[in-house]
């Protein structure tokens, strides 16, 4: 059987604090499978430098200059996260058989490697790691996905909870992968959508090694907005039955209106009146800013623009190097 040629995607946004000690983790789990013949020896840890401000991408040359199984791609300026999963994963598709992507501060499992592997040459095109355990984040970070978890399920978005960004994917599912042009990219939602054969396995996820979360809550909250707002039209239709209930209300209200107008006491009516103009401005705007929200989307999705620009892709100069050196 052929071997699998690996490739491990590690995206970096000012990694510096915690990016060599995660380089010298993962070389040992590489080099154990290389030995033991589990995947072939032209296998690579491709690190995605998204336009980090500290010495990551110094620090990602001094490990290429190192070893060999070490690459680098670099973006002209920071892309955000799930781009640079989505350039890693590119890159590493034109050559290698399989891609495995994990968080440059390991709080995924690294140990699990090996099985994701060896579940690939069982057949499996797509394999996924879950979290069994949420002990090591904090209450609140516990809570709120819970709550998301929740909410996009209700609305229809069908996520595997509990799997974040580490997981294997075979070439042909990269390549599929890749016909998704959107340019307001969620992959956990994607990925369920891909098909082929999946598993997922379970891990704890621990704390992070060093260094900060670069997901603060500002994100976070944005991140989950995204996800509803590529994957369902719900919060529209939302809008819709807020929209009866107003009307319903301001029926109620009217009614209330006449019969104090009847009854001669007319002064009365300055309350109800000033609460109903501001309930439906409120009302009103929040209509527009979801429907704006969706608009917004779709202008970004027009314009077609680059998910992200690479400056620097050494992984496929090695590799084209490699394959001119047989020929
Ligand atoms: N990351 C990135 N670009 C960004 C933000 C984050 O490539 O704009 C990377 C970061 O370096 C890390 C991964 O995305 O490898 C997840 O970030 P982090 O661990 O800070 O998120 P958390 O685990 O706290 O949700
Ligand atoms: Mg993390």
């Amino acid at each position: 059987m052929k071997q699998t040629n690996l490739a491990i995607v590690v995206p970096c946004y000012n990694e510096e604090a915690v990016l060599p000690s995660s380089a010298t983790v993962l070389k040992k789990i590489m080099y154990d499978m290389i030995d033991h013949n589990q995947i072939s020896s032209e296998s690579k840890i491709l690190f995605v430098n998204d336009g980090s401000k500290d010495k990551t991408w110094s620090l990602i040359q001094d490990l290429e200059n190192e070893d060999t199984i070490f690459t680098g791609l670099k973006f002209s300026r920071n892309f955000g996260h799930q781009n640079a999963l989505m350039a890693g994963m590119k890159v590493a598709g034109n050559y290698a058989d399989a891609v495995i992507t994990i968080d440059a501060d390991l709080q995924d499992d690294e140990n699990l490697i090996p099985q994701m592997v060896a579940s690939f040459q069982e057949g499996n095109e797509v394999v996924l790691g879950v979290r069994n355990d949420r002990s090591s984040d904090s209450s609140f970070k516990r809570w709120t996905a819970e709550t998301f978890y929740k909410l996009m399920n209700q609305i229809g978005v069908q996520l595997v909870p509990d799997h974040a960004d580490f997981r294997l994917l075979g070439r042909r599912a990269v390549e599929t992968l890749m016909s998704y042009h959107e340019s307001n990219l969620f992959l956990r939602g994607i990925i369920p959508q891909l098909g082929y054969s999946s598993e997922k396995l379970y891990y704890q996820r621990k704390p992070r090694l060093a260094g900060e979360t670069k997901y603060p809550l500002k994100k976070m909250i944005s991140f989950a907005l995204d996800g509803i707002t590529s994957f369902s039209v719900a919060p529209i239709k939302a809008i819709m039955s807020l929209g009866v209930v107003v009307i319903v209300i301001s029926l109620i209200m009217m009614i209330y209106a006449l019969v104090r107008f009847f009854t001669g006491n007319v002064t009365n009516g300055w309350a109800s009146l000033m609460t109903s103009l501001w309930f439906l401005g409120g009302v009103q705007l929040v209509g527009i800013s979801i429907i704006g929200e969706y608009i917004g989307k779709i202008f970004a999705e027009v314009k077609h623009r680059p998910r992200y620009i690479i400056e620097t892709d050494d992984y496929s100069e090695t590799q084209s190097q490699s394959v001119d050196d047989q020929e």
